[in-house]
């Protein structure tokens, strides 16, 4: 496909765009919850939007069903903060999030979960050596 194409693509049909965004917002985090770390199978407004919360990238977050379920249309800080699996690291992660600052949210959730597949080879302390 040209690249041509795929714009006009996009235009033509924004539900192919919304897919695209769901994409990028679920490879952010490793396709993982950002508030317990399970798989991520939805789309969470960190402010709902029966209080106002938009659809930005800013305002929307990986969760899992569970979570999703569980906060329904509370406040994603103040619900976090009661949960079992409360992390202060992912409530900072949270909040950078929230602030756009996606960076450091990512560097934050890293940093919680060592499991957190690094996709920068240079990082990784497994190097192969020279036989
Ligand atoms: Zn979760």
């Amino acid at each position: 496909m040209h690249t041509d194409d795929a714009v006009f693509l996009e235009d033509l049909c924004p539900k192919f765009r919304f897919r695209q965004w769901r994409k990028s917002i679920h490879r952010f985090t490793g396709k993982s919850c950002i508030y317990c770390g399970k798989p991520s199978e939805s789309i969470d407004h960190i402010l709902p939007r029966s209080q106002g919360g938009l659809s930005t990238t800013e305002n929307c977050v990986p969760a899992c069903l569970s979570c999703n379920g569980d906060k329904s249309d509370e406040n994603a800080m103040y619900w976090y903060r009661r949960q079992r699996f409360y992390d202060p690291r992912r409530a900072m992660a949270i909040r950078a999030w929230l602030e756009g600052d996606l960076r450091l949210a990512i560097r934050l959730l890293q940093w919680a979960n060592p499991n957190y597949k690094n996709n920068n080879p240079k990082e990784n302390k497994t190097n192969f050596k020279a036989a």
